[in-house]
């Protein structure tokens, strides 16, 4: 069961590759209102039945005009009509123009806006203006369909709807969405030491103790990456009390999660339960933070009423903070979007790494390929925290990406380095 001390490291990128491949996305979708999609992932296609603006219409406050009346500069028009934002006006006159306001339909027979600064009004009132810029067909005139054709597919099935997806689908008219069910993840700290906060005040604390902080950002970090999350607490440490758990949450869930726990040769009561309910595999990942990293399943019981069919997937994240985050980030973000439906590769790869100058050292090279915590500077370079140790939470909130160094590479001031921000990693 536990992998041999000295077992090969495994390559994130071949990780990465195991866990999606074991990530079929999930059965099921619903419709939610679009005010409650962000963060959800397309289920299908979105085809407008519209095109969007649904006319031309005016960029600007100022006049709507037919050029060929404007030939010169000082051309002086009589005003036709008023035309306001939500108001249809009257095919334009030759020869006149229309008062036009910013989002308001071009009235027909008009191919421009005059704005409003390049115009005075003749003798104080409105019904005529000079015309002091001559202006160029389409000046000012946003064209129908410019973001939207009728049948386009704005948006695509697989893809996680962001702020600015919401917003694109409501301006197609959709007060609904389709979308892929939420995973439904239990999530279980493990370890003798953890307090919650809240249950014990800080002075006084067992020696010993630690809060449980994994238990918050992990939670956090599920709902974010759309899960509905069971939050189970901390394991009992008792064989029994674990199986008893384990097997529960396989019957409702579709990924329990856990931190701690899943060193290698640590006795501790998840393994050898994981194992007995299904399978584990303990992945000795070449990564720094983060290297022991637990992939299983959890056999359903089928008699079990309301309990999904097949296996429940299991994870297990190491315990120390930096390395359960780093971890979630890199490896656990991409199996949530893969169960979701997200097809698009470049959605479950690493980010877009930038190449940017390292204004630190690293004068050691690592054996694993490292993740550091670093921290854009105002003179376009990186800053690096000083205490890389993977108990450190506070680099993680310090920071606002990684570097991706290779194993085995020092860092000198000056070099280029591979960043990959955490709001990229966050999205
Ligand atoms: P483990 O992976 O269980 O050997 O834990 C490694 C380190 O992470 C130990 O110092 C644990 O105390 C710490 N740790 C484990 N779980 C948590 C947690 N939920 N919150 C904070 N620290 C933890
Ligand atoms: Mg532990």
């Amino acid at each position: 069961m536990n992998a041999p001390a000295r077992a090969p490291l495994m390559a994130l990128d071949q990780a990465l590759a195991a866990l999606l491949e074991r990530a079929t996305p999930l059965a099921g979708t619903e419709t939610v209102p679009t005010f409650d999609a962000a963060a959800r992932v397309l289920a299908q296609d979105l085809v407008s039945a519209l095109q969007v603006p649904p006319n031309d219409n005016a960029s600007m406050d100022g006049y709507a005009v037919r050029t060929a009346d404007v030939t010169a500069a000082g051309a002086v028009l009589p005003v036709s009509q008023r035309i306001p934002a939500g108001h249809a006006g009257e095919p334009l006159k030759p020869g006149t123009c229309a008062r036009i306001f910013t989002g308001a339909p071009l009235p027909a027979g008009a191919d421009a806006v005059v704005m409003q600064e390049d115009t005075r009004e003749v003798g104080g009132d409105l019904h005529a203006v000079h015309i002091d810029a001559v202006p160029a067909p389409g000046q000012w005139v946003r064209r129908a369909g410019e973001d939207v054709t009728r049948g386009a597919v704005v948006l695509a099935r697989g893809q996680r709807l962001d702020e600015a997806a919401l917003g694109l689908a409501a301006s197609l008219g959709l007060a609904q969405l389709p979308v892929a069910r939420r995973p439904r993840v239990a999530l279980f700290s493990t370890g003798d030491e953890l307090v919650m906060p809240g249950e014990v005040p800080p002075e006084a604390m067992k020696p010993g103790a630690i809060y449980n902080s994994n238990r918050f950002f992990l939670r956090a970090l599920l709902q974010r990456f759309g899960c509905e999350v069971s939050d189970l607490g901390i394991v009992p440490d008792r064989r029994e009390a674990t199986l008893a758990a384990l097997k529960t949450a396989a019957d409702h869930h579709d990924l329990i999660l856990t931190s701690g726990g899943v060193s290698v040769g640590e006795e501790d009561h998840i393994k050898p339960a994981v194992q007995q309910l299904g399978g584990l595999d303990l992945w000795q990942i070449a990564m720094k933070p983060g290297k022991p990293f637990a992939y299983g399943h959890v056999r359903r019981d089928p008699g079990v009423p309301g309990a999904a069919p097949g296996d429940c997937h299991f994870i297990g994240l190491p315990g120390n903070p930096v390395s359960s985050y780093v971890t979630f980030l890199l490896l656990v973000r991409p199996f949530l979007l893969k169960l979701q439906g997200v097809s698009d590769p470049a959605a479950l790869r690493l980010p877009p790494a930038m190449a940017l100058r390292a204004d630190f050292a690293v004068p050691r090279a690592d054996k694993r390929r490292e993740f550091l915590r670093v921290r854009r500077n105002a003179q376009g370079g990186l800053d690096l925290f000083p205490n890389q140790s993977s108990g450190v939470l506070t680099s993680t909130v310090w920071a606002d990406g990684l570097v991706d160094n290779p194993a085995g590479t020092t860092i000198a001031p000056g070099d280029t380095v591979s960043f990959i921000a955490l709001s990229d990693l966050l999205a």
